[in-house]
């Protein structure tokens, strides 16, 4: 068998309305598909982190870098696949946009692995620890709009998606230490004493205000506090982690094995968070896995984007090993967008329906058991939604 033709798929759609994380807001969704053609009609299916212009740049990467190299090798191959292209482009990007295009690519080549040995890639990764998953609820998501009307938005929202029945939920800050301990204290009204509520950051304090936060939120009982401070700053995330009582998770713009060594012997993560989509895909983050565990890190995937990026994690969430295991053993959750999502809802030609699940399943998923993937998209929906 032979890869005949790569290619990328960047869609992209107006949201109903502007939403915002602690560096921007945005107004369009959108979300990077890779194609992977073969020569005995096998295709793969595969997505890449990041969004708007970034995503058109990574399709430019996907099909006019990383193609050429790979055209006419064998797709079942994908570990020398994966090495040859690294080592290709190691002179040129060791992290961001090479490693998420290759992460697509990769992804692609393990949907064509399952299909090709009629298995589904939690299989093809060892087996199902579980057969089903819980999944947390993240949205409050932030708005440009007054404090005081986000705080009573916050509130709301949370009871609403404790309401769905997700296992959790999450928030964003980033209005600054005052405001944003009023936003989390409004979640902790939102969904009552005993319901894990998480933060995310995105990176956007200081150290010193997110120690002021941090106590904020082991007074609140956070489950976890979500990339406080930059990813770059090491230093920062030991001194947190030590004298913080909240777990620190973080990780999502971490890239491959050599990047994840360094967050984890520097022992600043209680939670690892890895992108699958931007790390180096499923043959890289099973690398960065036993990393983690190998480090007695819990891993709780970084999932963001289409129908692709959720089904990859739930194989994934399926084949990781239980660490330290246990009758009752401390279990992953699957992240899951409660925001406005087409990619999520209606890309694939057989949904997901995660939230009817959820709601039906005391907020349980099952993982797909088709080979491969075992989802496929719906072409018309990718054309309908093709971005310019
Ligand atoms: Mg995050």
């Amino acid at each position: 068998m032979r890869i005949v033709e790569i290619k990328s798929h960047v869609l992209e759609y107006d949201l109903p309305e502007q939403l915002g994380y602690s560096q921007q807001y945005y107004v369009k969704r959108s979300a990077h598909l890779v194609e992977v053609i073969t020569d005995e009609g096998i295709t793969g299916w595969g997505e890449c982190f990041g969004p708007g212009n970034v995503a058109r740049a990574n399709k430019t990467i996907v099909e006019k870098v990383i193609q050429p190299m790979v055209l006419g090798m064998n797709p079942i191959e994908r570990d020398v696949i994966w090495h040859k292209v690294y080592n290709l482009l190691r002179d040129h990007g060791q992290k961001g946009m090479p490693m998420q295009s290759l992460s697509g690519v990769d992804i692609a080549l393990w949907d064509i692995a399952g299909k090709v040995a009629n298995l589904p890639i939690h299989a093809m990764l060892g087996g199902a620890h579980r057969t089903d998953v819980s999944v947390y609820g993240y949205g409050m998501m932030l708005r440009p709009e007054p404090a005081a009307s986000l705080v009573s938005r916050f509130e709301d929202e949370a009871a609403a998606i404790k309401d769905m029945g997700f296992v959790a939920t999450k928030m964003k800050v980033g209005l600054g230490p005052r405001d944003d301990i009023k936003l989390c204290e409004a979640v902790r009204r939102g969904i009552g004493d005993e319901f894990p509520f998480m933060v995310d950051a995105n990176h956007c304090y200081t150290t010193s205000d997110a120690f002021k936060v941090g106590c904020a939120l082991e007074e609140l009982d956070a489950y976890w506090f979500e990339e406080p401070i930059a990813p770059e700053d090491h230093d920062g995330y030991r001194e947190l982690r030590a004298r913080l009582e909240v777990n620190i998770s973080g990780g999502e713009a971490e890239f491959n094995r050599w990047g994840w060594r360094q967050i984890l012997e520097n022992r600043g993560l209680d939670i690892a968070q890895p992108e699958v989509c931007a790390l180096g895909g499923i043959s890289e983050y099973q690398r960065v896995l036993a990393l983690c565990h190998a480090h007695f890190t819990p891993v709780v995937n970084h999932v963001w984007g289409s129908a692709i990026a959720i089904t990859t994690n739930l194989h994934l969430l399926a084949s990781m090993p239980p660490m330290p295991g246990g009758l009752h053993p401390w279990e992953p959750m699957l992240e899951f967008d409660t925001t406005h999502n087409a990619f999520r809802d209606d890309l694939l030609t057989q949904p997901l329906n995660i939230q009817k699940a959820v709601k039906e399943n005391a907020g349980r998923v099952s993982i797909p058991m088709g080979p491969g993937l075992g989802v496929e998209p719906d072409r018309e929906i990718i054309e309908h939604y093709k971005a310019a």
